[in-house]
């Protein structure tokens, strides 16, 4: 089950709940000492929080704290992040590999942060093809996992079989170079349809996992044809590595594929946001920058964001209307009501999810070149012109 299976819950845990993000890691200067950096945290930002609750709920609250301060004097630090909620029915532990950033919530659950977990550390996966068949591996957090394979196998039981000759000129010898290459276009007919198959296969457990890239490992012409064969929105996400890697450990399929895909992933990356840049503006199809991209997600007309990893910073937001931007001042705009300051790392993922818009979280050169244009943009939702797929070499 992906990490994004097993979290579907979580939004519908009953509140009150207690949720703590916690940096653990143990090569953390700060967690180094005695006590842990992250105790001696939690318990005075535990305090703040606290005394910022109305008096009647602070008891509950203090429960909860107390229950995870406990938990973590006893846990043994085996991850990098935990995500804990507590609430006086729920008790949930989320062991992640990647660091987290600090924070306590107390109410509903909190998941903003794991959104951001989640889409830096998607899910990526690469399918290997060779004449026995295809097998399916997905990649998470540093982690390689295989799936049942698809495998190829010859029917030839309607089959009368050849005499395997050489050419010859002599007219016996003849007719059965004929026979054999109506073998041959019957095989490579059976290897055709195999491969339709597989392509339906691989769309179907990419859409399932919300895998991607999809990296096609194998002979130059098949796997040219698997990715053909794909629907077009997934054509995109496709990457194809001409090399037929057999009978290889999923150890040894780790070391190698790994920084392909992350190099792939990082050029997809540069080309949106090059893409992002110069659509912006002219043709309706993409904005760029804060004040702009917060305007078109809150009119509804966002398809996907484009976010530079890192992101910080703050705007305001409403009390009584919600409106958001980044604009000084402490009364809003649309309805004249008073606004209070909100982190965007936390506002960008409750935007996106409650305008069913995706989010793209870019690195590397993508995201410094999307830096100096405010560090985050948008596609609308428009027509968009077919793309097309790219090759790693
Ligand atoms: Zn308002």
């Amino acid at each position: 089950m992906s990490l994004t299976a097993s979290i579907s819950h979580l939004p519908h845990l009953p509140s009150p709940i207690l949720t703590a993000y916690i940096d653990i890691n143990p090569g953390n200067p700060r967690n180094q000492s005695t006590p842990r950096g992250y105790m001696k945290w939690l318990k005075s930002t535990g305090r703040a929080l606290s005394e910022e609750l109305p008096p009647s709920e602070r008891k509950a609250f203090e429960t909860q704290l107390d229950r995870i301060s406990r938990h973590l004097k006893t846990a043994d630090p085996g991850s990098r992040g935990l995500v804990l909620f507590a609430g006086p029915q729920t008790w949930e532990e989320i062991p992640l590999q990647v660091e987290v950033r600090d924070e306590l919530h107390w109410g509903k659950p909190s998941l903003q942060q794991m959104a951001w977990v989640l889409d830096e550390h998607r899910l990526r996966g690469a399918v290997l093809i060779d004449g026995s068949g295809a097998r399916f591996l997905r990649f998470f957090l540093g982690t390689i996992a295989e799936d049942p394979p698809l495998e190829f196998t010859l029917d030839i039981s309607s089959w009368r079989m050849p005499h395997m000759v050489k050419p010859s000129t002599s007219p016996v010898a003849k007719r059965a170079g004929i026979e054999r290459d109506r073998v041959a276009a019957r095989i490579e007919e059976q290897r055709k349809r195999f491969l339709k198959r597989l392509s339906d296969r691989i769309a179907d457990w990419a859409n399932e996992g919300q895998i991607r890239p999809v990296l096609l490992v194998g002979e130059a012409e098949e796997i040219e044809f698997v990715a053909q064969s794909m629907p077009e929105d997934l054509r995109d996400r496709i990457a194809t590595l001409p090399k037929v890697l057999t009978r290889i450990s999923s150890g040894e399929i780790n070391k190698r594929l790994q920084p392909l895909l992350t190099s792939w992933e990082r050029e997809y990356e540069a080309a949106l946001v090059k893409d992002l840049i110069s659509n912006e503006g002219s043709s309706h199809q993409a904005v760029t920058g804060l004040d702009e991209t917060l305007d078109q997600i809150q009119k509804g007309n966002v398809r996907e964001l484009v976010v530079a990893r890192g992101l910080t910073g703050s705007v305001n937001q409403c009390v009584n209307c919600g409106w958001i931007d980044a604009s000084g001042g402490p009364v809003c705009p649309v309805c004249g009501s008073g606004r209070q300051v909100r982190a965007l790392r936390t506002v960008i993922p409750e935007l996106a999810l409650s305008q069913s818009a995706a989010i793209e979280i870019v690195a590397g050169k993508a995201a410094s070149d999307l830096r100096t244009a405010g560090g985050i943009g948008a596609w609308l939702r428009t027509p968009m012109v077919a793309s097309k797929g790219r090759k790693v070499s």
